[in-house]
């Protein structure tokens, strides 16, 4: 049985997503720390960080889950990129450390004009180089599986275990699992036994010790598609079916599971309402 959230807006500032968390029915969030359309960012105060975890008391929310902003590109073969990406992402660690926030989610990146094998070889040695740098700090980073096409990385269990495996730090690279996403990357997601197949290819490759985290979207894009649309749960073409067996999964009692579905928070209230209702225990 998963916690169950959403993502939830920071617009007024991190330290107010827990109580519009709360105001949502989230027992866990996601957020971005910052505007996730800008590299540049203010720094957090203290005043910031006191609030934020006394709010996180108050409003009883049990995990968080950061979204690193969507401009980082550490596969880029572009050089600037690459910089701004390494110092940002950096940024992004060391905001989670100050939040206490235990996972930090993000997408792979795109190797764009370049080469499949040079943009894992970027990424990884990105985050090598920034793990070391900061030896001793808690969050665990999360790779999401994409919807893939073009050349964006990350559509394929291999892939994923791939850029673990050749980073190294086990205990600190893990995986969150995006339904949508792994739909229209292929990943035949529309019954219950399909699900569980699925789990089965996830865990004998990067390993269900690894899945840290879920996003739980619908898909309006066709399986295998690489087209990345989210939609409201049961109202896509994975199911309701397929949500009710995610939630109600033994292996995953305290792990996040968070909405990332249109419609703002009025259809965020409403979708988390139906998973309650699919979570049977
Ligand atoms: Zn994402
Ligand atoms: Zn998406």
């Amino acid at each position: 049985m998963g916690l169950l959230g959403c993502h939830v807006s920071v617009h007024k500032g991190v330290q107010f997503a827990p109580e519009r968390g709360y105001e949502l029915g989230c027992e866990v969030i996601q957020i971005f720390t910052r505007n996730p359309s800008q590299w540049k960012c203010k720094p957090l105060t203290a005043e910031n960080i006191t609030q934020w975890n006394a709010s996180i008391q108050t409003y009883n929310i049990h995990a968080v889950m950061t979204h690193a902003i969507y401009l980082i590109n550490m596969a880029s073969a572009e050089r600037t990129i690459r910089k701004k990406s390494e110092t940002e992402f950096l940024n992004e660690i060391d905001r989670c450390e100050l939040l206490n926030i235990p996972f930090l989610v993000f997408h792979p990146g795109s190797y764009r004009a370049s080469t499949e094998k040079s943009g894992i070889r970027r990424l990884v040695s990105s985050l090598q180089k920034l793990l070391l740098k900061r030896p001793d700090h808690k969050v665990q980073l999360l790779i999401e599986n994409t919807a893939g096409g073009g050349s964006l990385l990350g559509n394929s269990f291999e892939q994923i275990t791939d850029i673990m495996d050749k980073t190294g730090f086990p205990e600190r690279i893990h995986a969150c699992f995006d339904t949508s996403h792994a739909f229209a990357a292929g990943y035949d997601l529309q019954t219950p036994e399909s699900y569980h197949e699925i789990m089965d290819q996830f865990d004998s490759t990067i390993g269900l010790e690894h899945l840290k985290g879920f996003h739980l979207n619908d898909s309006q894009a066709e399986l295998g598609s690489h087209i990345d649309r989210h939609e409201n749960i049961g109202d896509g073409l994975i199911g309701k079916e397929v949500f009710k067996e995610i939630v109600n999964d033994t292996r995953f009692k305290s792990h996040p599971m968070t909405l990332e579905t249109p419609g703002g928070d009025e259809a965020f209230r409403r979708n988390l309402q139906l998973l309650y209702k699919l979570r049977t225990s």
